[in-house]
């Protein structure tokens, strides 16, 4: 069965953002696909971050994974410093990946940019992707258009690594884009994507109440001042577009129509949405809950993760050392 493999940001409890642009299509993959899905935490050190907070958002992050629906029985979840073959592989991996690939990279150029003093780790970040990619030696990886550029180098470092150590039978695969179909989800703001750090996010614990007060202000079609103003949904890039991924066909349309009409408020049609929202959230919220309240269950949930991918990145790691010349030592 072709392997699938993806990694996100320990940035604490999923928000809907989150769980729209790539949770939602990790779920639906597990079953066609032998999957690994990991909470990259060496990636969070690599821009300055809270260390007394980032144990408990990979935590946090991993169990969200779970109770929004990956199968722990059916695919494996991990916290990535709980395999070290990870920053192994990297380091490996440097070896056939050049600097100026690196120091072109859009984020790269982008967060540097915010830094007086640029860590090393930001450079070498889309390697330590690579590794994560290469050591299940995945074959499709579902990306957003801002990691695009991302799994091209990795594609390259594939390709080069191949060439160099492994030419008569390519040992790394290159890897492929799974696309998803699922587009940027817009913060409650309007003016950025949906994102933890800007506090524009409704996560998907939030309680019915907390769902209200964030929906309640967010940002409407512009022209919509009056309430006997008419709007236009298709300007109404976050309540509009909310809908159409929490209501269905029938509210879509009846959104359409009263907003065009002024036959309500912008406060109904987001009364509406937040029901929605709420009644489509509840399961998720539920398990968290539960999960939550048995540490053990997630922490041997986690460790079962661990081990089944390490098992897969030792062989690699194995494999590849094998090909680059290495001793081998007694435990390889
Ligand atoms: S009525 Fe609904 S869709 Fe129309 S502008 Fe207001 S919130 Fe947006």
């Amino acid at each position: 069965m072709p392997r699938v493999f993806s990694g996100i940001q320990p940035s604490g409890e999923l928000h809907i953002g989150n769980w729209l642009g790539a949770v939602r299509n990790w779920v639906a993959l597990q079953h066609r696909f032998d999957s690994l899905y990991c909470v990259v935490d060496l990636h969070a050190i690599t821009f300055p971050y809270d260390a007394t907070l980032l144990s408990s958002r990979s935590r946090d992050m991993a169990l969200g994974l779970i109770a929004a629906g990956i199968d722990p029985e059916r695919a494996i979840v991990f916290v990535q410093s709980h395999v070290p073959e990870h920053a192994e592989l990297q380091w490996l991996l440097t070896s056939v990946t050049p600097l100026g690939e690196l120091e072109r990279m859009t984020q790269f150029k982008d967060k540097s940019q915010r830094l007086d003093s640029v860590p090393a780790g930001l450079l070498q970040y889309p390697v330590l992707q690579a590794a994560d990619i290469l050591l299940y030696r995945a074959d499709l990886v579902p990306v957003g258009e801002d990691q695009a550029q991302h799994l091209e180098l990795t594609r390259e470092i594939a390709r080069r690594w191949n060439q160099r150590y492994s030419p008569d039978a390519p040992y790394l695969p290159e890897p492929e884009a799974q696309h998803t179909t699922a587009r940027r989800i817009l913060g409650l703001d309007g003016q950025a994507k949906m994102s933890k750090s800007l506090n524009n996010t409704i996560s998907l614990t939030e309680s019915p109440e907390e769902i209200w007060n964030k929906l309640r202000p967010a940002m409407t079609d512009p022209a919509r001042v009056k309430r006997t103003d008419p709007g236009e949904p298709t300007k109404c890039l976050v309540v509009f577009d909310l809908h159409r991924h929490f209501s269905p066909p029938e509210t879509i349309a009846e959104v359409e129509v009263k907003c065009r009409s002024a036959g309500w408020g912008c406060l109904d049609c987001k009364r509406v949405l937040a029901d929605n929202m709420i009644a489509t959230l509840a399961p998720i919220r539920e398990r968290t809950l539960a999960l939550r309240s048995d540490p053990a269950r997630g922490d041997d949930i986690l460790a079962d993760g661990a081990t089944r991918a390490r098992a897969i990145a030792r062989e690699t790691v194995r494999e590849v050392k094998d090909r680059m010349g290495f001793l081998p030592g007694r435990s390889d």
